[in-house]
Order: structure tokens, then C-alpha cells, then sequence
């Protein structure tokens, strides 16, 4: 085909990411190249649905009574294929914006995964979709052929050939909307003969909302999926409208249809994607659930419809209480769709703590994909706080490693005597099985929640309570033990049965005072400690271990001040008893080894700044013996 010359044909350059999006399209060997036309029937929908809320929403559009629909012709001769809609149409200016720069969402993903991983574009195709640009899957050139629904605007003809450049010129007696022409490359002319683009088509283009013509014949029977009986709709179909609505490839692990009349009447198709949005790359914060009146889309990204933490889900709500030109200005709309936020979280959170009930494996599995957000739920959005804590799991010390457990089965299995939830925050399980701070806890069989991120941190103190326990760091100066130092310490290597316990500290405690100064706020006998000689707990919420990291992190004053912390002694363990009396007989050695001690203890909590003079230090422990 020859690109249309006019007499102010431009010609402009793709934007470099185009350029490499196009590059990378057209070399692909993805195999489901069908979905091009998928995305371009998408597109045509959208620009109707646009259309049709222009429309109702009173504005004066260019061919006012021209029907909204989709015509999909053939031409097995020329070799080309051609989708046509009455929508909203294109101006120079959003020619160059939308087909020209990556505006938009999906191809946007795209490169940002390929960026993670460069080996594979045709499985990034498979998973992101590339929109418009899909179409130089099959296409040699591709021409665009539109008109604004903006009554002064002029006709525009586009064309590319997927190479780096593309060309403008004014078109004259152009209808309203576009018309895509594609000049299909030999090795994909079947997708011009009409039983090709059928079988396609009516795979993929099921739920479109508008008449969807082929070579004349309508494909497709309107219906909003949402707005029908459960019992009525297969798996297939809802995954189908999913990929659809939602532009995505994968199935949906979880969905939660239902219809409500009071206080709002709504309908709600909801879907938790099979893959967390954000691992794969898709900007942070783009919300997926579009929000209809009466299968009128109102608004295909709404704001402040659904919590932010709740931005992982797809689907539709439908509410015939939201006037069509719903105006985020408006006192009477911004409650309105306050109700609507605070009804639809709720019903989303008893749908996700019922699956964890009645389906335990798919909610882990979930959980595992998705913590993140529930992580942030609760320790965001107070007024949810409580049915988010229900959510959460994390392993714990009475888990096998890998296993998860959730705050009500922890407090079904507290101790008599235990009155608070304790946990620990720190690199992986081994790490926190083998420092010092459990072991008190153990030693009563109280168990200790698992944390191995750092938001798990703020989310814990952000809960601050569970079912009227308070929650508390393991590692926390406020952890109170019943009387720990009266009861029989276990066998062990390192702590001394024979010896009876705390004959008198007070000299050693002393002493140890005076050697570590600065270093230390106070030195005391340990309630808790059981096979460890010492153990450091951080007095301020500044010096707990990921705090800290992170105040370093920001180069912040607070994080490069020497730590100081409270040192508890085991006044049963050998190596404190022994060195009780070295302190007179081998005053130097005795020095060293209180520094040392502390520095070990630094270490277990993950507050160890200058590991250097540690090494050095121990180097000269060494020599002694
Ligand atoms: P997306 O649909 O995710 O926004 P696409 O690459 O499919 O991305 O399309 C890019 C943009 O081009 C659309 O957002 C829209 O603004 C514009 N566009 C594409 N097709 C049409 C059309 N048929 N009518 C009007 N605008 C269109
Ligand atoms: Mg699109």
C-alpha cells in the first residue's frame, strides 16, 4: 500500500522507546500474534465507551446520531484488514501524544520488564499486551484514518511503517472516530479472510459493549457480564472478561461477584489477578477497577473508589446511584463515593477473610503473591485495622520453617501467664532461631512471631494490639517475663547448673559499668536469657536494628550516633561467672573480653557498627591462650 500523500504530509520520529517497542514487536516470534486484534478492538471500545459518556454527559460532539458500533472489514485481495469505530476519534495533537510517546499503561510495562529481563520479549508480549503497537505483530504498514468527536476539528490520516518514523497530513470527509487500516505482511494474510478474524474475534471480543460488526454480519450479542446470575457464567467466561477488562493475559486466582440494593445498589465483579501487578513491573499505585452507572463507564480509572492498599484488584462496579457526570468537586459526589469506598472494603475484606476459612490454601497462595498490600492495609488504614490484622500471617517459633501462621492461631495457643504477642524482626528464620532473644521466650513456651521484612516493622508497631494483647518486639526493652531467673536453667553447654545463680552480681556489674562507659545506658542481671551469656536490648525506638539501617540508609544524624544500649548478663552462664574473676586476676585480658562480650551482643542484634575493631580486638582475645 502506498501511505497517502497529502501536500502537508509531516513526517515525525517515533520517541526512543517506541522506537525500541516497535523494534522488538515486529522481530517477534510471539506465537499467539492473534491478539492484535484484540488490543484493537479494545481500543475501539474504549474510544466508544468515551463517546457514549461524552454523549450523556451533554457535551455537543460531532455526528451526533452516528450509531456506536465496531466494523471489522476483510479484503483477502489487498491483503489487508480494517477496524472501524465511531468513538471519540483523534486529534493531530493526540495522534502524536497517544500513538506517537508510551503514554500509556501497558507498553509502559513492557519495557520496564524488559529492562528486568531481556532475554525473553515474546514472553513480556504474552504477559503486558503492547496495545496499539501489537498490530506491527502481523502488519507491514499501518494507517489510521480519524476524526474528533470536537465539531471544529479537522480529519487526520496516519501511517507507519513500524520503522522509525511515522507521517501526519489533514484528511478530508473523515467520519467520527478511526479507522485502522492494516496491510498485513505475506506470512500473516490469513487474518484477511473472514473465518480467520471470526474465530478470533469471537474468542476474544466477547464482552465488548458495543455491536461489533463483521464483513456486515454483528458477531457479538451486548451484555454486561457483572449484571448477570452467577449461576449463569463459567469460569471461563469470567477469566475471558477479566483479560478483557482488565487487559491482562493471566486468570484471576480469586473473584468476588455480587449484586447489593441498600444502602447503594451495586454491582460488583472484583478479580485478584494470578500475579502481583507490581512484581511484574506495572507502575505502582495504578488503580484496575473501573467504576459504571447503569453499564455507562463513568470513569475507567476512578480515584479514591477503593483504598490505595486495595490498587492490586481488577474489575467493574456498577453503582446507578453515581450520576453520570460524576465531579470529583462536589461535596454530595465526594460522599457518595466515600460510602461506596468504605461499603466495597469491607465487603472485600470479609470475601478475603472467608477464603481464609473455607479455603485456606488458595488464601496462602494469595498471601504469599499479595502481603504486601495487606502489610500496608494494616498498618495505613486505621478503620480497617482489626480485619486486616486477621489477615496477616508470618511463620513463627511453633512453625516448621515455611509455614505460616495467622494472629488468631497465635493467641489460641498463648500460654496462662503469657499476656502479650511477641515477635522478632530480622534476616531469616536461622538468623533469629539462633540470637539471643528468644531463648527467655522459649524457655516459657512462648511463642515469637517471625518477621523477615523490614515494613513488618512498622506494621507491628503501627497494630500496636491483637485481640486486646499488646504486640511487642522480643528484642524490646518492655518485654516482662514471669520471674525467668528462679527457674532451673536448661542443659546446655555454656550455662553452669552447679553454680547458684546471681550470689552477688553487684561487684561484675559494676566493674562492667565502668569498663564499657559511654557505650552502655545501664548493665543488669537478665530475666531472660538462658544458653547466652549477654544480650543488648535497644532502650530507644531509634536504635532498633532496621530503624537504624534505615536512618544510616538516609544518612540521617540519628543513624551514624554511636549506639548505646542496656546490657543484661546471664549471671548462670560460665563465661560471665568466669570472667567475675578474672576481673581481679587478669584485669587486661578481663577488659577485653567485657568489650567483646558487648560487641557480640551488638552483633546478635544486628547493631554492630564497626566490625573492624571488633576483629582486631578478638585477634588480640586470641593470643591469651
Ligand atoms: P491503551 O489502550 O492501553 O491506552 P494503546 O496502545 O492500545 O494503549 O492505545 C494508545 C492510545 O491511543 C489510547 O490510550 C488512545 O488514547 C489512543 N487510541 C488508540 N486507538 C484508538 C481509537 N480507536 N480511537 C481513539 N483513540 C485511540
Ligand atoms: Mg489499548
Amino acid at each position: 500500500m502506498t501511505i497517502p500523500t497529502h501536500p502537508q504530509t509531516e513526517r515525525l520520529d517515533f520517541q526512543a522507546e517506541i522506537k525500541q517497542l516497535l523494534d522488538i514487536v515486529a522481530r517477534s516470534l510471539y506465537a499467539d500474534n492473534e491478539v492484535f486484534a484484540r488490543e484493537l478492538v479494545s481500543n475501539a471500545s474504549d474510544a466508544l465507551e468515551k463517546l457514549r459518556h461524552l454523549q450523556l454527559t451533554e457535551h455537543e460532539v460531532y455526528e451526533q446520531d452516528a450509531p456506536l458500533q465496531i466494523n471489522v472489514t476483510t479484503d483477502p485481495t489487498a491483503k489487508t484488514l480494517t477496524i472501524e469505530d465511531s468513538g471519540v476519534g483523534l486529534t493531530r495533537d493526540e495522534l502524536i501524544a497517544n500513538l506517537g510517546t508510551i503514554a500509556h499503561s501497558g507498553s509502559k510495562a513492557f519495557l520496564e520488564g524488559l529492562h528486568a529481563d531481556a532475554a525473553k520479549p515474546d514472553h513480556l508480549i504474552g504477559q503486558f499486551g503492547v496495545g496499539f503497537y501489537s498490530a506491527f505483530m502481523v502488519a507491514k504498514s499501518v494507517t489510521v484514518y480519524t476524526r474528533s468527536w470536537r465539531p471544529n476539528e479537522p480529519g487526520y490520516v496516519w501511517a507507519s511503517d513500524g520503522t522509525g518514523s511515522y507521517t501526519i497530513a489533514e484528511a478530508d470527509n473523515e467520519r467520527r472516530g478511526a479507522r485502522i487500516v492494516i496491510e498485513l505482511r505475506d506470512d500473516c494474510s490469513d487474518f484477511a479472510s473472514d473465518w480467520k478474524i471470526r474465530d478470533v474475534l469471537e474468542r476474544h471480543s466477547v464482552f465488548v459493549s458495543f455491536p461489533i460488526y463483521l464483513n456486515g454480519d454483528r458477531i457479538n450479542t451486548v451484555e454486561a457480564l457483572w449484571l448477570r446470575q452467577k449461576s449463569e457464567i463459567t469460569d471461563e467466561q469470567y477469566a475471558e472478561f477479566y483479560r478483557f477488562q482488565g487487559h491482562a493475559y493471566d486468570t484471576p486466582r480469586l473473584r468476588l461477584h455480587f449484586a447489593a440494593d441498600a444502602p447503594l445498589s451495586l454491582h460488583t465483579l472484583l478479580f485478584v489477578p494470578e500475579t502481583n501487578p507490581e512484581k511484574v513491573g506495572l507502575p505502582h499505585g495504578e488503580t484496575g477497577v473501573a467504576l459504571y452507572s447503569r453499564r455507562v463507564l463513568i470513569d475507567a480509572r476512578p480515584k479514591d473508589l477503593l483504598p490505595n492498599w486495595l490498587r492490586f484488584l481488577r474489575g467493574v462496579v456498577d453503582s446507578e446511584d453515581i450520576p453520570l457526570n460524576l465531579s470529583r468537586e462536589a461535596t454530595q459526589d465526594r460522599a457518595l463515593v466515600a460510602k461506596l469506598k468504605s461499603l466495597l472494603t469491607v465487603r472485600v475484606l470479609r470475601f478475603l477473610d472467608e477464603t481464609a476459612s473455607r479455603q485456606p490454601q488458595e488464601y496462602e497462595a494469595f498471601y504469599r503473591e499479595f502481603a504486601q498490600y495487606i502489610k500496608e492495609g494494616a498498618a495505613t488504614d486505621f478503620s480497617q485495622r482489626e480485619s486486616l490484622s486477621k489477615l496477616l500471617r508470618y511463620e513463627s517459633s511453633s512453625t516448621a520453617p515455611g509455614t505460616l501462621t495467622s494472629f488468631n492461631d497465635y493467641v489460641a495457643r498463648m500460654k496462662p501467664g503469657q499476656s502479650e504477642i511477641y515477635y522478632l524482626i530480622g534476616p531469616s528464620r536461622r538468623a533469629l532461631e539462633s540470637g539471643p532473644y528468644l531463648e527467655g521466650l522459649r524457655a516459657h513456651g512462648f511463642e515469637v512471631l517471625f518477621c523477615f521484612e523490614p515494613v513488618d516493622e512498622y506494621v507491628m508497631s503501627n497494630i500496636i494490639n491483637f485481640a486486646e494483647k499488646r504486640i511487642i518486639a522480643a528484642d524490646h526493652a518492655n518485654v516482662q517475663l514471669p520471674s525467668a531467673s528462679t527457674e532451673a536453667p536448661a542443659e546446655n553447654e555454656g550455662a553452669n547448673p552447679d553454680q547458684p545463680a546471681t550470689e552477688s552480681m553487684d561487684g561484675l556489674i559494676a566493674w562492667l559499668r565502668e569498663m564499657l562507659g559511654e557505650r552502655v545506658t545501664e548493665v543488669v542481671v537478665s530475666d531472660r536469657l538462658v544458653d547466652s551469656p549477654v544480650l543488648a536490648i535497644s532502650t530507644d525506638r531509634l536504635t532498633s536494628p532496621n530503624v537504624r539501617r534505615m536512618m544510616r540508609a538516609m544518612n540521617r544524624a540519628e543513624g551514624q550516633a554511636a549506639v548505646r544500649v542496656k546490657l543484661e548478663i546471664n549471671p548462670r552462664h560460665r563465661v560471665i561467672q568466669r570472667l567475675d574473676g578474672a576481673r581481679t586476676t587478669e584485669p587486661e585480658t578481663a577488659a577485653l573480653i567485657a568489650q567483646q562480650l558487648l560487641d557480640n551482643a551488638l552483633l546478635s542484634a544486628g547493631l554492630l557498627d564497626d566490625p573492624a575493631a571488633m576483629v582486631a580486638r578478638l585477634n588480640q582475645i586470641l593470643t591469651h591462650i
